[in-house]
Parts: C-alpha cells; structure tokens; sequence
C-alpha cells in the first residue's frame, strides 16, 4: 500500500514544528507578561495552567537574555536549579547547562506547555487609566505598532539591557567591544580585557587556550571567589604567575587608540576590596601613578551590565537606591502602581553585587500567580530546588 499524504491522514500527528498561528494582537488580556526570559516562561505555564487569560510579550526571542551569553558558555548555576515549570533539565554529560543547551530546554518547555509568546514585539510604551483594564501597552512588532491592554501587568524584563560603559575616548572603536562572542577571532591576537569578574576571567582563559596573546586590566589587585566561579580561579591565578597572561592590576582605562589601550593607577591600592580577595599584584612599579601602553589589537570592556529602568518609570513605579530597583512588596512582588508586578532578576534593578538569579527568582512565580488570581498556584510547576538547600552559588 501506498503511503497516504499527510493531508488524507485521519488524525494527523501534532507537529510541534507547523508554522504558529499569528500573534495576538490588539486586544484585551487579563495578564500581560513582558518578557520570556525563564521567569516569565515560569509564569506563563502556571498561568496558563490555572487558566488565566494572559498575553505574552518579548522584544526578541525566548530566552534572549541567554542568546547573548559567548557561545559554549556554562551556567555557573547547578541545572536542577535553573530548570522551570517542573521540567526536568537532564544533560547526558552530568556537567552544568551551556548556553545552547538551556536554549534548547527551554525551546522545549514551550512546546510541551504549548505557550503563545509575541516574539519579536518590543513594549515601548506603558499607560495607566482609571478603568478595569488599567494598562495599555504600546508594542513595536517588525516596525508595526500594536496596542494592548491589561487588568494586570508582569514586568519580568531581566537586568542586563545594555553594557556598562566605562566612557573613555575610543570606547566606540570598530577593535573595541562590549561583548564576547567566541575566542576564535582572536587567535594570534593581541587581546586587551578590562574586567575581573568571571566574565573578564573566563573570557581571558578561552582566548589564551585559543591562542590568543592577551592581557587583563582591572581596577582591584585580585579576584574575588564570590564572583569568580570557582573552577576558573586557580588556572588565571597560575597563568598569571607564569606570566602567560599580563595581568594589570589597579589599573583603569584612560584611553583606547587603534594601537593601544592606556592605562593609569585606579588608586585603589591598599583599599580592602572585601573578603576573598588574594592579591596578585607582584610589581610594585605599576603603583607609581605613571600611565602604561599596552599594545591591542582587540579590546573587550567586560565590565558589566545595566538595566534599562524606562518601562518601571514610565508606569510610575518608584526607583530605589543606587541600583533603581522597582520598588515592590516582597510578599507578592507587587510594585508601587497596584496592579503591577516585577518578577525575575528585574526585581533587582542594576546589580553590582549580584543577588538575584533565575534560582532565587522562582517565589515570585508563586507570589505574583497567588496574588493575582487569589488562589493556591500550582507548586509541582515551580522549581522548588533552591528552597531545599542553599549552595554557595546561592
Ligand atoms: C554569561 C552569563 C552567564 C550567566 N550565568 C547565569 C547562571 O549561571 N545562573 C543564573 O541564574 N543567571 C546567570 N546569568 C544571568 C541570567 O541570564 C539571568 O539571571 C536570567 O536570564 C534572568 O532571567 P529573567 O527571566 O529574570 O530575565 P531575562 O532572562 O533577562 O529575560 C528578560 C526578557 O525580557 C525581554 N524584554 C526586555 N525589555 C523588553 C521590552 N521593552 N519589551 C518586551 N520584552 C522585553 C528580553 O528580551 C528578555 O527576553 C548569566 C548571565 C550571563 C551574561
């Protein structure tokens, strides 16, 4: 017997892959969820499942705050604790999640949930009114305005926006980057790398093993443990020693030209940059004040990131502190202007020591799904791992 075509089939299997019907839009929602970062995927499924009319909104894709880690970039996070929704992330290497396969994990939550999220539609605008459906949110789709609006409004819009500009002359060279992307494209390089977390770190360590010559400058003596994953740390501090990467230390940026970066004393020396800190610096001489070339052919500023605050404010929400926090109400994540809810690392504003991860940010699922539908939301979704145990990563 001949194979009958799909379309002849009685009961055609469910391809996952089938083009999705079209966004929503312009409507009305009960909900509205800005960003699918793990969180607000989080949030969906328990939403969806306690049959909540929600819309979901993200600027990019699924996930886009990891899309924009380096490529091959492990968690630092244990997988059981970045897993959401009750889904399980196994890896066959028993190692932590890299980026693609969190990716792909989370690509899969939402086809096993089955979750509709208008990728690709940036929120650029928040108003309040006085009637039931208090938000209305002003979207860019593809160059294409869409309006919205909503009786309560998630902001679960990450924390890292943009990078955190050091502001020297030549920061905007076409050799000068704010990102990682992959270590081959420094291969036989001279490579400059500004920072001393465990981005700085990592990056330093994946472009010497490929074969880049590379150099690091940072403002403290040392790094500290707290913000250095730990299997990392011994290889820098021995690379270091031997001289195979040039580490600067209690230096700071002061220019970047086409041939070289120029670096001068951060005057932190002698400051006590917090527990956990061994102090690399061997040479005194670079104590002196005096300014040091150091040749480049590429530099990476990996000094951080900001959150852009602009969604919060335009709402009305009050920004606390140096790091412009939302101000929110711990106990249900809901934010000054009643109705609307900050959940995930957004919760933090700005972080300089950071305090929030996807791991610590799985209550406010539960928080912000009790207090909107004044009901028990079901737990088995949320991930419970972090409650059990702490890990010093927590
Ligand atoms: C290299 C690297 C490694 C990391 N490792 C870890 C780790 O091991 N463990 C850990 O917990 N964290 C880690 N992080 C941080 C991690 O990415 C965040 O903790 C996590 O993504 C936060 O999840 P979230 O759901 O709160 O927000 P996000 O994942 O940041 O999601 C926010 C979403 O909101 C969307 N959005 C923002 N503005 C708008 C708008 N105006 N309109 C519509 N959508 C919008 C964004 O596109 C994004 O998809 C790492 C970060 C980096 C860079």
């Amino acid at each position: 017997m001949s194979p009958q075509p799909p379309e002849q089939l009685a009961n055609p299997p469910e391809d996952s892959r089938q083009p999705r019907p079209p966004a929503d839009a312009d409507r009305q929602a009960e909900v509205i969820i800005v960003g699918a970062g793990p969180i607000g995927l989080e949030l969906a499924v328990v939403l969806k499942h306690m049959g909540v009319d929600y819309l979901h909104l993200d600027a990019g894709q699924v996930g886009q705050t990891v899309t924009r880690y380096p490529q091959q970039t492990r968690f630092f996070s244990s997988p059981e604790r970045i897993a959401i929704a009750g889904v399980p992330l196994t890896l066959s290497d028993h190692n932590r999640a890299s980026r693609e396969q969190y990716l792909a994990y989370l690509r899969s939550v939402v086809q096993q949930f089955d979750l509709k999220v208008n990728t690709f539609e940036r929120v650029t605008d928040i108003k309040q009114s006085d009637g039931e459906y208090r938000f209305t949110l002003h979207t860019d789709r593809r160059g294409t305005p869409h309006t919205y609006q909503a009786k309560h409004l998630v902001l679960a819009v990450g924390d890292m926006h943009g990078p955190r500009k050091i502001n020297v002359p030549g920061e905007d060279l076409p050799h000068v980057s704010h990102y990682f992307d992959e270590p081959h494209r420094y291969f036989n390089q001279r490579l400059l790398i500004v920072g001393g977390r465990n981005s700085a770190v990592e990056t330093a360590l994946r472009c010497y093993h490929a074969g880049a010559q590379v150099s690091l400058s940072y403002r403290w003596g040392g790094f500290d443990e707290r913000l250095v994953k730990y299997g990392i740390l011994p290889e820098i501090k021995a690379l270091i020693e031997h001289e195979r990467v040039k580490f600067y230390p209690y230096t700071l940026v002061r220019e970047i030209t086409a041939e070289h970066v120029v670096l001068e004393d951060s005057g932190l020396r002698g400051q006590d940059a917090g527990p956990g800190v061994t102090d690399l610096a061997t040479t005194p001489a670079e104590a002196s004040g005096e300014l040091t070339h150091v040749p480049a052919d590429f530099v990476l500023l990996l000094t951080g990131y900001v959150m852009n605050t602009e969604l919060f404010a335009m709402a009305g929400v009050e920004l606390v502190g140096e790091n412009c926090s939302p101000k929110h109400d711990l106990s249900t994540m809901e934010t000054n202007v009643p109705g609307l809810y900050v959940a995930g690392t957004a919760a933090a504003g700005t972080q300089v020591r950071f305090r929030l991860f996807i791991e610590n940010c799985h209550p406010h699922v539960a928080k912000i799904a009790r207090n909107i539908t004044g009901q028990q939301p079901p737990m088995h979704l949320i991930n419970q791992a972090a409650k059990q145990f702490a890990l010093p990563e927590s």
